[in-house]
């Protein structure tokens, strides 16, 4: 079963559950009274009667399952024929994607187009990234249950919630306050709760948490800010866009011993990190 829980089940079921509570209480005689006496009779068991809002209830748990089970099965394909059709191996990468409810990052209009081959507007002029690249950076930062991740550029929160089912705990900074508001009441709804979010310049880092494990940059950079390679935990992976405004090349840096190792994972276009040590305000 997934595990995410949307918010209008628990509502639902707090409904039903409030429900049944009445009727239990309907059944004892006793109701109101405290605990029944001992050596009192038990109370027969009567049939389940629901006592009110029964159809409201189940229309709208039927419309959701409806849903799930459709954008389960876009998932699957996105999974089958964007992802693992093009290479992504990692299990728990896949596992992740296949799990993490994309459409619920994106406005209603565009939810029937969550699960596509592309990227999708996010508001603010940025972007939510194309299904395979999450796959292709996640996978490339080589993760572990028990890693702390830094990711800069909260946008929608999709990224942070993959990389949230498959590490200890993700930090993620936002520098536009509405992305972060509404990412932050995403995160809540579906219950990540091994998110931690930030509204601030990211690149700075988050020097009170560091070192991480890991390090993903989903905005493109002029160059690396060294202020992130500096929070890089010994072993630590980062991943990061850098180039022009309109192109960049996706680069992995690995820090050992020996010091900062550098690949080459191919061209990418991601909107602009702009900060302190990215691009300047325009
Ligand atoms: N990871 C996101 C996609 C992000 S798009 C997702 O899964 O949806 C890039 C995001 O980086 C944008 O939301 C943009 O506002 C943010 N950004 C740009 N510069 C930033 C900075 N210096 N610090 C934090 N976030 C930044």
């Amino acid at each position: 079963m997934s595990a995410f829980v949307l918010h209008g089940q628990i509502k639902a079921n707090q409904a039903e559950r409030q429900e049944n509570f009445i009727h239990a209480r309907g059944n004892c005689p006793s109701a109101g009274a405290g605990a029944p006496k001992a050596g009192a009779a038990p109370a027969r068991k009567r049939p389940l009667i629901r006592l009110t809002g029964e159809k409201r209830i189940d229309k709208a748990l039927s419309t959701m399952a409806f849903d799930s089970r459709k954008y389960e099965r876009l998932r699957e394909s996105m999974v089958k024929n964007q992802i693992e059709a093009r290479g992504i191996t990692d299990p728990a990468v896949l596992s992740a994607m296949r799990e993490v409810p994309r459409h619920m990052f994106v406005s209603e209009a565009l939810m029937a187009q969550a699960y596509s081959d592309h990227p999708l507007p996010i508001g603010e002029q940025q972007t939510i990234s194309q299904p395979y690249i999450v796959a292709q950076m996640t996978q490339a930062l080589q993760l572990d249950r028990t890693d702390r991740v830094l990711e800069i550029g909260t946008g929608s929160g999709y990224q942070a919630a993959v990389l949230a089912q498959i590490v200890y705990r993700v930090y993620t900074i936002e520098k536009k306050r509405n992305l972060h508001i509404q990412a932050r009441k995403i995160f809540d709804q579906l219950r990540t709760m091994n998110v931690v979010t930030r509204y601030s310049d990211g690149t700075m880092g988050w020097k009170e948490e560091s070192p991480f494990d890991a390090i993903l940059v989903t905005a493109g950079a002029p160059e690396i800010p060294a202020t992130l390679l500096n929070q890089l935990a010994m072993g630590g992976r980062m991943v990061i866009p850098v180039g022009q405004s309109f192109s960049q090349e996706l680069i992995k840096l690995y820090r050992d011993e020996n010091g900062i190792h550098q690949s080459r994972l191919g061209g990418c276009r991601f909107v602009k990190l702009v900060g302190e040590y990215g691009w300047r305000e325009s």
